[in-house]
């Protein structure tokens, strides 16, 4: 663990009382601690203010109850959170997570790393997280449908487009957008595109949204590599999760002349040598919703492992952890640099343990954290609402070199700013300290509130 002086180690300390049991968020609060003391000896003004302190502390926690009814009559109680973290930047904006492990430590780690990631997109977003324990799996889609609508039915009262405005995650994807946008639009009878995104095409949704967070973990690892005079064409990738992220990430990967050969889901991974057939793993995953396991069978060459987080152990030079958080932790980091690997590109959010980043880091392994690698889907999400506001839909091609700049811009932003406090190459020092300026900057500015 690396060490942090006794202002910040007392702030851990008091975070670790005061939200007891969350492991999560302590982990994401300590990960960035950990980057600060030089910008807090640079601008002694943040520490006066109290900065810090207030970023870590929510400016608004919400938990309910969400009753619903499955399809045999029976009752069912979930519960529903939705954290709102900070609106120095602007509203806050960040996704839903349907998923049983959720509970208001992942909610909060959640809502805290998207505060620092939107300030890296440069679009006027503050930073919130939402959820649900419910689990989708195994749901008939009249059960997802009324368990999004009660969902709604207590959340619409806290957002609105310029107040909270939500998106997917694990577990929502454009279909549960689209039973909560409908029930929205119900309880309030307003049309209020801008409320919701990741919405469909056809009703104020984005081309390129789909893709925009796999699309953009890509654009920012070519970005590094070509930093670094070398670039994905030729490379072999491995990718963890077969969901939104996973999936977008390989289209684009392929498509620079990478060759995919193993993806996973939370059960086991395939193992391809010869590349990954992803019109295969999109049948399986998106369109059946099944398990990544029946690829075998429609491709015998290839194996399956039972075991997901065995999927570090697989040669490649370039790995993309695109399931969950602490999905890669220092044995698979090990296995990795042992195999040689040039790059990690995190496209879920925390997937790296900290032992696993010190040891990239350590290595000299390029490394694009979450914070900034992942930042396409929340950028393509902000080009949506803009869209809304004009009452206008952009054409596939204008909004993909819109998010191909903001990756870019993002790149040259946390290399830039690694550099300035001395740490050429620590890109996850970079990013955090990058997107910290900009939000005690707009705290600053406002005073005490
Ligand atoms: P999805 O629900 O679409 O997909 C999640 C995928 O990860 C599924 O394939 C799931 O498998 C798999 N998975 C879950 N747990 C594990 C595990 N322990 N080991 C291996 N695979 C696992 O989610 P997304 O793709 O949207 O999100 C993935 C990550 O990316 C999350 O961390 C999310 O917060 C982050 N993210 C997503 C954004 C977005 O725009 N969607 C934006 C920024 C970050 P199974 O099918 O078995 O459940």
């Amino acid at each position: 663990m690396v060490k942090i002086n006794n202002y910040l180690e007392k702030i851990m300390k008091k975070t670790r009382e005061r939200n007891k049991g969350e492991q999560e968020f302590h982990q994401a609060v300590r990960e960035v601690l950990e980057t600060l003391e030089p910008v807090l000896e640079k601008k002694p003004e943040y520490r006066k203010a109290g900065i810090v302190e207030r970023l870590i502390e929510p400016e608004r926690q919400i938990v309910f109850r969400v009753p619903w009814m499955d399809d045999q009559g029976q009752t069912r109680i979930n519960r529903g959170f939705r954290v709102e973290f900070n609106s120095a930047l602007g509203p806050y904006k960040g996704g839903l997570r349907f998923h049983p492990s959720v509970y208001s430590g992942i909610i909060k780690f959640l809502g805290f790393e998207q505060t620092f990631k939107n300030a890296l997109t440069g679009r006027p977003l503050g930073g919130g997280k939402g959820g649900s324990d419910f689990n989708p799996k195994g749901k008939s889609r009249e059960e997802v449908m009324r368990f999004c609508q009660s969902f709604m039915t207590e959340l619409y009262r806290h957002i609105g487009e310029k107040t909270d405005i939500p998106a997917g995650d694990i577990g929502v994807g454009g279909r549960e957008i689209g039973f909560l946008f409908g029930q929205y639009k119900r309880i309030t009878n307003r049309f209020e595109a801008g409320v919701l995104t990741g919405k469909g095409i056809d009703w104020g949704g984005s081309l390129v949204r789909t893709e925009a967070t796999g699309y953009g973990l890509i654009y920012i690892v070519e970005e590094m590599l070509q930093d670094n005079d070398n670039s994905l064409s030729g490379k072999e990738i491995v990718i963890s999760g077969s969901g939104n992220v996973a999936i977008y990430a390989a289209e684009k990967a392929l498509e620079l002349g990478a060759r995919v050969t193993a993806m996973s889901d939370s059960d086991g991974f395939v193992h391809d040598p010869e590349g990954i057939n992803l019109a295969a793993i999109k049948e399986i995953k998106e369109e059946k919703r099944n398990r990544i396991s029946e690829y075998t069978d429609m491709h015998p060459r290839a194996s399956y492992h039972p075991e997901s987080s065995e999927i570090w152990t697989i040669d490649c030079d370039i790995a993309l952890p695109c399931a969950t958080q602490n999905e890669l932790d220092e044995k698979s980091a090990q296995s990795l640099v042992e195999n040689g690997v040039l790059a990690i590109g995190e496209g879920a959010n925390m997937p790296s343990t900290p032992e696993a980043i010190e040891l990239f880091v350590n290595h000299d392994i390029h490394f694009a954290p979450a914070k900034a690698a992942n930042a396409g889907g929340v950028a393509t999400s902000a080009l949506e609402m803009t869209q809304n506001g004009m009452w206008d839909s952009w054409s596939f091609e204008r909004v993909d070199e819109k998010l191909q700049r903001i990756m870019k811009d993002i790149y040259k932003l946390i290399s830039a700013t690694a550099r300035k406090y001395n740490m050429e190459g620590n890109l996850p020092a970079g990013a955090n300290i990058a997107s910290f300026e900009k939000v005690a900057d707009a705290m600053l500015d406002q005073g005490v509130v």
